[in-house]
């Protein structure tokens, strides 16, 4: 899961800071002295980390927190600002100016080049564009191949021709065809290789100077840290890139790339590969990260999800039921087959505020359950699922056997319950999520 030994280290200093009504200039040096370290452990550059740390330091030196009825909060929202102002603040759009928008698409070897072009393809055919991808790795055909499986699947054209080796001929005639098409996105997958070397970037910027892309995004594999900034950096320098796609993030649970890039390169992350399938790519939001990584959740991008699962009128529905606080185990078990669109149960709940990584497996929520879960509720009575809180322990022995389950999976499924209530508490309660320091 994304960020989860970062957010699990920065958890524990922040319990820390919360529970103190008063917080000593010698406190927040030693829970700066953790936060440093929990950083530097999640491979953040060290030049940023060094930066971060002054930076918060200073704020919270000098408005006074310390004097302040809550420091520990403000402490921690200085700290999720400053998180924020490191991954570029506002959300990095494309830039869809032009008639045709060329995306350029670069980055090493098994990155995830090849398949972030599909996904950016889409994804913008989602918003109603009409995107072409095009195969310009010319020296391996299986790049070639790759690249028309994944169009196929999500009835994205590709294009190519087969009888050329020329990278810079291929994208100039993928532009004709698009506009010929009327196609207003060109996004084009270019060779990568295992190292930068000379030849790689010649290539590249012939390829830039010929079709004049209106961005160049890099891919670089978040998992590999430090190697990925330096990437970037490297890139930057050669061909001016205009944003970063960080792919697997979904693994990477240090984040050391994703709050690196921004202050090392000058330039956003765009979007952030969040899986193998297709659907996993996410518009990279520097707020919902920041939010992600001091372990408040992301309930905006579960949010999304959720309108990307549901249809419009079942959205509605649920929406109100959220806002009334009326969601009850009825409404959980109609949702289920819902929710289980939205992702996998650990994938939900690890964007929830308040869950870490140790509830998360403690409470192994895995799609197995799933059958169990609705058995369980299946089992209960009507006023049962509308009140879960009248099910005493009989109650619990008659559900369980009833459902052919034990009573411990009952207790389980209904403390998840609880967490969703909450969930959806701060969904109706927008000014709480927005604060949403917990505590
Ligand atoms: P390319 O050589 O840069 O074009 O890389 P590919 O697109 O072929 O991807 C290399 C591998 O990384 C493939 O197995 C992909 O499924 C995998 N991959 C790409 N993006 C992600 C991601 O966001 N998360 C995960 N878990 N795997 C990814």
């Amino acid at each position: 899961m994304a960020f989860e030994s970062l957010a699990d280290r920065l958890g524990s200093v922040f319990k820390k800071l919360r529970g103190k009504g008063k917080i000593s200039e010698a406190d927040l040096k030693e829970a700066m002295k953790e936060v440093k370290r929990a950083l530097l452990e999640a491979d953040v550059n060290f030049k940023v980390v060094k930066d971060f740390i002054n930076g918060v330091s200073e704020k919270a030196l000098g408005q006074n927190v310390l004097e302040s009825l809550t420091p520990g909060q403000q402490v921690i929202k200085i700290v999720n600002d400053e998180l924020c102002a490191l991954m570029g603040k506002e959300t990095a759009k494309l830039d869809f100016s032009r008639k045709i928008t060329v995306i350029m698409m670069v980055g090493l070897q098994g990155a995830g080049k090849t398949t972030s072009s599909a996904k950016i393809g889409g994804f913008l055919k989602k918003q109603g564009k009409r995107p072409i991808l095009v195969a310009a790795d010319v020296y391996r055909p299986a790049a070639k191949k790759q690249l028309k499986v994944v169009g196929e699947q999500l009835g994205v054209p590709v294009f190519s021709i087969d009888e050329s080796t020329d990278a810079v001929f291929i994208a100039k005639k993928a532009l004709e065809h698009a506009s010929q098409n009327a196609n207003d996105v060109v996004i084009i997958d270019t060779a990568g290789r295992l190292h930068i070397d000379e030849e790689l970037m010649e290539e590249l910027k012939n390829i830039k100077s010929a079709v004049e892309p209106s961005e160049i995004l890099l891919t670089v594999d978040a998992m590999t840290g430090q190697d990925a900034v330096n990437v970037a950096q490297s890139f930057n320098k050669q061909l001016d890139i205009t944003g970063v796609v960080l792919t697997k993030l979904d693994g990477d649970t240090r984040g050391g790339a994703a709050l690196s890039v921004k202050a090392v390169t000058g330039k956003p992350i765009k979007f952030a590969g969040m899986g193998e399938k297709l659907t996993d790519l996410e518009p990279f939001h520097p707020d919902r990260m920041a939010s992600r990584i001091l372990g408040m959740g992301d309930v905006l991008t579960l949010i999304d999800k959720a309108q990307q699962a549901f249809d419009e009128r079942q959205a509605a529905e649920l929406e109100k039921k959220i806002r009334e606080q009326s969601f009850d185990l009825n409404d959980y078990l109609n949702q289920l087959g819902q929710i289980k669109k939205m992702g996998s149960m650990q994938d939900i709940l690890s964007m929830m505020p308040g869950v870490n990584s140790k509830a998360l497996s403690s409470a192994q929520i895995d799609e197995k359950k799933m059958g169990h879960i609705e058995a369980i509720i299946q089992a209960m009575t009507p006023a049962e699922r509308q009140k879960p809180e009248i099910i005493n322990s009989s109650r619990k022995q008659r559900i369980a056997n009833g459902s052919g389950t034990t009573v411990q999976e009952v207790n389980l499924l209904l403390k998840q319950f609880v967490q969703m209530q909450k969930l959806m508490k701060q969904f109706s309660n927008p000014k709480k999520l927005k604060r949403g320091f917990g505590g």
